[in-house]
């Protein structure tokens, strides 16, 4: 899913133990995968998930790869302001950081792992693959889908919580 979904429902998680940051980085780091097994659109990087000549699947030092990372950028941001907008009190906002950004990790960590293919990255991103969904969703249905589901569990966490 896409960066923004995942810290949403890392910040809900956050809003849930918010004396518990530990936990919260637990669960919300757990989420990330539990989440990606659901089938969702994710948008397309251009140079960070091509392949170079040779089968090589290390990144590619191209212009593209500028474009991918402020993708990324303005995805992860989005998330962690909407997370902070809508969980966030002055006591709690650091738990809340805390969520929203352990919900996002395992992403960047796959882009760590392009960079150094070491343990234990190496399994993680073997996890992160095989928990990952096959089935992708064209991008209406998948992005509605995903804003459904980050508000569902926000309007859980904030009314239940
Ligand atoms: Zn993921």
């Amino acid at each position: 899913m896409i960066l923004s979904t995942h810290a949403v429902v890392g910040g809900a998680i956050a809003c849930l133990f918010p004396s518990h940051p530990v936990l919260v980085a637990v669960a919300a780091f757990a989420s990330h995968f539990a989440m990606d097994a659901i089938p969702h659109w994710d948008y397309p990087l251009r140079a960070i998930t091509s392949k170079s000549r040779g089968n090589n699947h290390r990144l590619l030092a191209d212009q593209k790869i500028f474009r991918d990372l402020a993708l990324i950028g303005c995805d992860a941001c989005a998330g962690l302001l909407i997370a902070i907008w809508l969980f966030a009190t002055p006591a709690t906002i650091g738990v809340i950081v805390l969520g929203a950004l352990a919900g996002m990790m395992p992403d960047p960590l796959q882009i760590l792992h392009r960079l150094v293919p070491k343990q234990p990255l190496t399994t993680l991103q073997r996890f992160h693959r095989w928990a990952h969904t096959k089935r992708r969703l064209s991008w209406p249905l998948g992005i509605s889908s995903q804003a459904l589901f980050a508000a569902s569990v926000s309007w859980v966490v904030l009314t239940v919580g």
